[in-house]
């Protein structure tokens, strides 16, 4: 006899045994085959429910394995290959829910969220999930992707833009790197990158 099949019989024999679900000790009914009882494993209908849905959460990626399965990392924007949304945003579904990409994109990179912050794209591109393309704003701060949409005016006169007209000129002029001039003016690398090279606030000059 191998010792797989002493321990069935062993196992058959004894009037109870633990849930592999929950541990919990339970006897043997009266009108089960030993055949039914060798191969009874849970407690409770209840056990054998939250067992399976267990393997099954189990086998499933993470969250963080379906988000980065649907876009590639390279120099310039990380577009999103997944499902997009009516306004042209990524999204994932995990367990249920439904998570937008660049706002997952911040959370993953460990981006401090605080209640009421929108997740904004400095980059104008609503495909991006870029970490450092991104930023946790105000919703007055959603200027880049309020622009996008058109609802409002280019440029300062809007009020809620990150620079003013007269900082802008400055930029232009400033010594250091893109990265130490944005720490200085504490707005984001792209933003200067992108004032310094004329593609925003092209209407100054
Ligand atoms: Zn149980
Ligand atoms: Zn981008």
């Amino acid at each position: 006899m191998t010792g797989r099949a002493f321990l069935i019989l062993a196992n058959a024999a004894a009037r109870e045994r633990a849930c592999q679900h929950c541990g919990e000790m339970f006897s043997r009914p009266k009108d089960y085959s030993a055949k039914q009882w060798a191969q009874r494993v849970f407690c409770s209908q209840a056990c054998t429910g939250l067992a399976k849905k267990a393997k099954l959460a189990a086998e499933r990626p993470s969250l963080r394995e379906a988000f980065e399965a649907r876009f590639t990392k390279g120099d310039g924007c990380w577009e999103w290959t997944g499902a997009l949304d009516g306004y042209g945003y990524g999204f994932v579904e995990h367990a249920g829910r439904r998570y937008r990409a660049h706002v997952l994109a911040l959370r993953l990179a460990g981006r401090p969220y605080a209640d009421g912050l929108v997740a904004c794209h400095d980059c104008d591109n609503p495909k991006c999930v870029r970490p450092d393309h991104l930023y946790f704003g105000t919703p007055r701060d959603n200027v880049h992707d309020a622009m996008r949409r058109g609802r409002l005016p280019r440029g300062e006169t809007h009020g809620h833009a990150k620079l003013t007209e007269q900082q802008v000129l400055e930029v232009r002029g400033m010594p250091g790197s893109y990265s130490e001039i944005a720490r200085r003016l504490g707005v984001s690398r792209p933003t200067i990158t992108r004032i310094i090279k004329g593609k925003t606030w092209r209407h100054l000059s």
